[in-house]
C-alpha cells in the first residue's frame, strides 16, 4: 500500500469553494502592500502571510510600543521598540518561509508615494490600515491614479468600518467624503481607545477582500456596500454604494490628486508629546556615521540598520530613521523639534 501525498500546507483552503489550484497559484504569484502595520495590519498580514500571498510589503514607520501590545498581534513585549515593519516581518518569516516579504521602515508619504505603487514590484492590491485621514486620502489618491484596488479599513472604539475600491468601478474614497475631517474632529485610538475585537474583524475583513480580489479579479464577490458596525452595542449597518460614484469627485472623477501633491509638515504625535520630522531629503543617512557624532551629546544605540534611538543629555528623547525622519520627544511643537534636527543630526 502506497502512503497518500502529503497534504499542502495550504490544503483547507484549495478545498474550498472558488479556490483550487489556480486559485493557489495566483495568491503565489501575488504582492499584496499593507501600509500601517498597527491594529488592523497585524491580523490582515498575519491571514495573507498564512494564505500563501507570494509578496507582502509592510510599509510602516513606527516602532512597537508597550501599549500596542493589547491589539497588535504580530508583536510580543520583546519587540517594544523595534520598527513595526521588522518586528512584523520577522514573526511573519517564521509563520510561512515560503513567501516574500518586504519590510518598508518608511512612511507613506507624498515624496514616495508614486515609487511605492510603481517602481517595487507594483502591488495587486493595496491594504489601507493607517489611522490618520491624511494618508488615507493620499493612498486613495496613489492607488486611484495607478489604478491599484484598494481595501480600506478603520476601526476606533467599538466601532469599525470597511469598504474595498475598485477605481474607476466603485466610488472611491473622496465620492464618499469628499474632505478629509478637520484636525482633532475624529475621535482617535489615542483618545477613544479601541475595542480589540474590533480591529481583529476589521483586518480580517481587509485580508479577506484582498483574497476575494486576486483569486478572482474580474468579478470579486466583494458586494458594493460599506460596512460598519459597533462590537459593542451590536449594531450592523450595509450602506449601500452602487450609486454613490461621483463623477465630479476631485480624484476619481477629475483626476487632481490633491494630497499627493501636499507638502509634508511636521506631524504631532498624539498622545506621545512627541514630533515626527518628515526626511528634509530623499537620500537615506548614514545611521552608524551619525551614531558616533551623537556619542558625545547623549546615549544612542541603533535599534537595527533601520532606526538609531537614545536620549540627548538634555533628556530629549530622539529617534532617527534611514530615511530621515526623525521622532524628538518632550515636544509638541515642531519649531522646537526642527530646532532639536538642525542642532544634533543637521539637515
Ligand atoms: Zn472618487
Amino acid at each position: 500500500m502506497t502512503e497518500p501525498p502529503p497534504q499542502s500546507r495550504y490544503h483547507r483552503q484549495t478545498i474550498l469553494p472558488g479556490f483550487g489550484p489556480q486559485a493557489e497559484a495566483a495568491l503565489a504569484a501575488s504582492h499584496v502592500m499593507i501600509v500601517g502595520m498597527g491594529a488592523l495590519g497585524c491580523p490582515a498580514a498575519d491571514l495573507l502571510a498564512r494564505a500563501g500571498i507570494g509578496t507582502l510589503s509592510l510599509v510602516d514607520r513606527d516602532l512597537v510600543e508597550l501599549t500596542n501590545l493589547q491589539r497588535q498581534t504580530l508583536y510580543s513585549e520583546r519587540d517594544v521598540g523595534r520598527p513595526k515593519a521588522e518586528a512584523a516581518a520577522a514573526r511573519l518569516r517564521e509563520v510561512n518561509r515560503s513567501i516574500r516579504i518586504h519590510e518598508l521602515v518608511e512612511d507613506f508619504a507624498p515624496t514616495n508615494a508614486d515609487a511605492l505603487l510603481v517602481t517595487h514590484p507594483r502591488p495587486h492590491v493595496v491594504l489601507d490600515c493607517t489611522d490618520n485621514f491624511q494618508t488615507r486620502y493620499l493612498i486613495n489618491d496613489a492607488c486611484v491614479k495607478h489604478a491599484v484596488p484598494l481595501v480600506y479599513g478603520g476601526a476606533v472604539g467599538s466601532q469599525g468600518v470597511q469598504l474595498s475600491i475598485r477605481p474607476g468601478i466603485t466610488p472611491c474614497l473622496r465620492c464618499l467624503f469628499p474632505d478629509a475631517p478637520a484636525p482633532g474632529a475624529s475621535p482617535t485610538c489615542d483618545t477613544a481607545g479601541i475595542f480589540a475585537p474590533v480591529s481583529a474583524i476589521i483586518g480580517a475583513t481587509q485580508a479577506a477582500d484582498a483574497i476575494k480580489l486576486i483569486v478572482a479579479p474580474r468579478t470579486p464577490p466583494l458586494g458594493t456596500t460599506m460596512l460598519q458596525f459597533d462590537l459593542w452595542s451590536n449594531q450592523r449597518t450595509r450602506i449601500d454604494l452602487k450609486d454613490a460614484r461621483d463623477a465630479a469627485c476631485p480624484c476619481c472623477g477629475r483626476r487632481v490628486f490633491d494630497f499627493l501633491s501636499m507638502t509634508v509638515e511636521a506631524t504631532i504625535l498624539c498622545g506621545r508629546n512627541a514630533v515626527q520630522l518628515p526626511a528634509p531629503s530623499t537620500s537615506p543617512v548614514d545611521l552608524a556615521a551619525v551614531a558616533a557624532r551623537l556619542a558625545s551629546v547623549g546615549t544612542f544605540t541603533m535599534q537595527s540598520n533601520a532606526t538609531l534611538t537614545g536620549t540627548l543629555s538634555d533628556g530629549t528623547p530622539l529617534t532617527l530613521f534611514k530615511d530621515g525622519r526623525a521622532i524628538v520627544g518632550n515636544t509638541t511643537d515642531a519649531a522646537v523639534a526642527r530646532s532639536v534636527y538642525a542642532r544634533y543630526v543637521g539637515l
